[in-house]
């Protein structure tokens, strides 16, 4: 899960780190009073959105006087930024940042993330800051420091001051540098983060300070951080995923139009694959999980249609918990109940096989039944060719 530049903020700075005074604006009137309430001549508009890359998208505006500041949110607030990294639909902007600005002496880049195969929280740091780190890896590959972080004893003092030096700093800020990499450390620490990026950290005088700040967490964890998960702002979230996570489903969208209800990871890959080698492109995943019943498989039926690229659904059971007669009857209730327009092609195998082929023969003779996974999306891949010609 992701969360707002301002929202990390502040939880940066309960754990020690230093940056702009700010405060969070939803109109223009709001911000032109934040920037009198912060104080000094310049400010910083900044778009809340959950994506990096802001500055260059035009999410990011200077200003020199609150007027400037009215016109810069009046500007920003209900459009979509498209960014880098958004995609082409951009993310909506509901709410901004605004600060007071800070001289730049130097910036830096430093981020933590959670490396799955070390099993390590792995902290990297630059001193070329400013820029993207798949671009600083590109550019400036010799200005990259490293360290991991053993789980066992956590992060120490020297490692934090290793980086430091290794980012050539001035002896004046090496301290504040390695208090700011240590309080980074315990904040991902103590709210199961999956990803911690301050681009720029910002040598001013002798402070170090986090212009930006950007967090991901750990949606596993969530149950034990109330204070994180209510920060969550779904406006930012791909909708039809959220559609589908409201529900106890876990949905993952993709660019294709075959929609794919199936139930665990690794049946879903096997499956996209199967898709694609028959010539398909896949328009999403909807994993039912375990033990399924028939009303579950019927509201999944319901989150797959909502993405309106979809012309053909494969469902994909491989039963072992679950029940292959619930996965047949959930396909008879989504068809009288959701209304399924389009063909559907169901493979099932395992628990309960013969029964819920046979629901399926008596009670959804439109269904497309295969025995094997090459079977169905060859199938799936038919379908879908013969609906394109249909519709030419
Ligand atoms: P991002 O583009 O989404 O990563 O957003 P950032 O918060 O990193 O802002 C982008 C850029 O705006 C920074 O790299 C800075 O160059 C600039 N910027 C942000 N805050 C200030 C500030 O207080 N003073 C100055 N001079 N520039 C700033
Ligand atoms: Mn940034």
């Amino acid at each position: 899960m992701d969360i707002h530049e301002y929202q990390a903020k502040e939880l940066l700075a309960t754990r020690g780190l230093r940056m702009p005074r700010g405060g969070l604006a939803y109109s223009p009137e709001q911000a032109a009073y934040r920037a009198t309430e912060i104080g000094g001549d310049r400010w910083v508009v900044k778009a809340q959105v959950h994506s990096g890359a802001r500055g260059k998208a035009g999410g990011i505006i200077l200003c020199d006087s609150d007027t400037e500041v009215a016109e810069a949110a009046e500007k920003l607030l209900g459009q979509r930024l498209v960014t880098a990294q958004t995609g082409p639909q951009g993310k909506l902007i509901n709410r901004l940042y605004i600060e007071e600005t800070v001289r730049i002496d130097k910036e830096l880049y430093l981020g933590f993330v959670l490396d799955r195969k070390e099993e390590r929280i792995i902290v990297i740091a630059s001193s070329a800051g400013g820029m993207e780190i798949e671009q600083i890896a590109a550019d400036a590959p010799d200005s990259m420091v490293r360290a991991s972080v053993d789980p066992g004893v956590g992060m120490r003092e020297f490692q934090a001051r290793e980086i430091a030096f290794g980012l050539g700093l001035d002896g004046a800020v090496i301290g504040k540098t390695v208090d700011t990499i240590l309080a980074c450390y315990r904040a991902f620490r103590d709210f199961d983060a999956s990803m911690l990026e301050i681009n720029p950290l910002v040598v001013s005088g002798n402070e170090v300070i986090a212009l930006d700040a950007k967090m991901s967490f750990d949606e596993n964890a969530l149950f034990r951080r109330p204070e994180i998960s209510e920060l969550r702002d779904k406006s930012q979230e791909d909708p039809r995923e959220t559609f589908a996570s409201d529900r106890g489903l876990s949905y993952v969208s993709l660019d294709g139009d075959i929609g794919c209800i199936i139930n665990g990871a690794g049946l879903a890959m096997a499956t996209m694959d199967m898709i694609k080698i028959a010539g398909g492109e896949p328009a999403n995943f909807l994993d039912i999980g375990g033990g399924a019943s028939p009303d579950r498989v019927a509201k999944s039926f319901r989150a797959v249609l909502a993405d309106k690229k979809v012309k053909v659904i494969l469902v994909n059971i491989f039963a072992g918990i679950n029940r292959c007669d619930w996965v047949a009857e959930g396909v008879v209730k989504a068809l009288s109940e959701v209304g399924v327009e389009c063909p559907l092609i169901v493979r099932l195998s395992g628990t309960k096989v013969e029964e819920g082929k046979r629901i399926l023969a008596e009670k959804a003779p439109t269904v497309t039944v295969a025995d094997t996974l090459k079977e169905a999306a060859e199938a799936a891949v038919a379908a879908l060719q013969s609906v394109e010609r249909n519709a030419a």
